[in-house]
């Protein structure tokens, strides 16, 4: 199944987005200059957001698809679909962005298909082309088009990794959790919960987060923290907030998890 969304919103508010460093400025220089940007990090940390937010402060349209192990390179570009009695090509989404000069964001590109890395190529180099086999068109991307990737270096999945001949074709900036100082106002104006209730939850988050590697295969993220802190301001009590958000969604072992709420103890006493 294909995820697929669009957002268009020319002179619309921008989606919220709190910059950890120069990321905008990157991003702005990359579109100008038609580089492909490549974003590293765990997941949950604001990559989405932070797309969601450029596209619309460029106003360009966005179509983000969320890859998968089964997503193919026609789930990109398109392919003939019986209508009605006739075959008409439909175009893919990244078919559509580099027709119209949008942004296609490309989330998690490495769990996709091989096939869908050589479809890329060709679009990451200043050719910024996408041969289309099955109908023969080769088509030169429009002004404004910008490809944008996504993948989470943490995974240490050898077999799921990029390969140094794609991740060289893009400007590349790191992603990471939020430093408390701006995780604490980024929870607080996602969830509506005060900034003071706010702290502890993102305190108890790094513990957890510096247990990485050695319990935990991923720290908690900023989403979960965000669940949490929604959950607490919609009046569920702050332990059980904090099981169902930011313990269960981490660990299915039991003894990990009598561990992680000794800290949860150790933080709310
Ligand atoms: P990723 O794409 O890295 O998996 P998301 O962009 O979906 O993560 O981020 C998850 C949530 O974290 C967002 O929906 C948003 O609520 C919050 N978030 C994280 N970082 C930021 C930030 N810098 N500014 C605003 N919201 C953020």
């Amino acid at each position: 199944m294909l995820m697929h969304g669009m957002i268009s919103v020319k002179g619309a508010e921008a989606p919220f987005y709190l910059p950890q460093g120069d990321e905008c400025e990157v991003f702005e220089l990359a579109h100008a200059n038609e580089l492909p940007l490549l974003l590293k990090g765990p997941t949950g940390c604001g990559k989405t957001r932070f797309v969601a937010h450029m596209a619309s402060r460029l106003g360009r349209p966005l179509h983000t698809v969320a890859c998968h192990d089964d997503l193919a390179a026609a789930d990109l570009i398109g392919r003939y679909l019986l209508k009605g009695g006739e075959t008409v090509w439909v175009d893919g989404p990244l078919t559509r962005a580099v027709r119209e000069g949008a942004i296609c964001y490309l989330d998690e590109v490495v769990e996709a298909r091989r096939d869908v890395t050589v479809v890329l190529h060709p679009l990451t180099d200043d050719r910024r082309i996408l041969p289309i086999d099955r109908t023969g068109e080769e088509l030169e991307a429009a002004p404004g088009f910008m490809l944008v990737a996504s993948y989470n270096p943490g995974y240490q999945n050898i077999l799921k990794t990029l390969k140094p001949s794609t991740r060289q074709r893009f400007v590349s900036l790191e992603f990471n959790f939020p430093r408390p100082e701006h995780e604490v106002p980024v929870v607080a104006r996602e969830s509506g919960l005060p900034e003071d209730r706010v702290r502890p939850l993102v305190r108890l988050a790094n513990k957890l987060r510096a247990l990485k590697g050695q319990d935990l295969e991923e720290g908690v993220s900023t989403r979960l923290v965000v669940y949490a802190a929604t959950l607490i301001q919609r009046g569920m009590p702050v332990e059980r907030a904090i099981r169902a958000a930011m313990i269960e969604p981490l660990t299915d072992d039991a003894d990990v998890k009598r561990g992680l709420l000794d800290l949860v103890t150790a933080v709310f006493g």
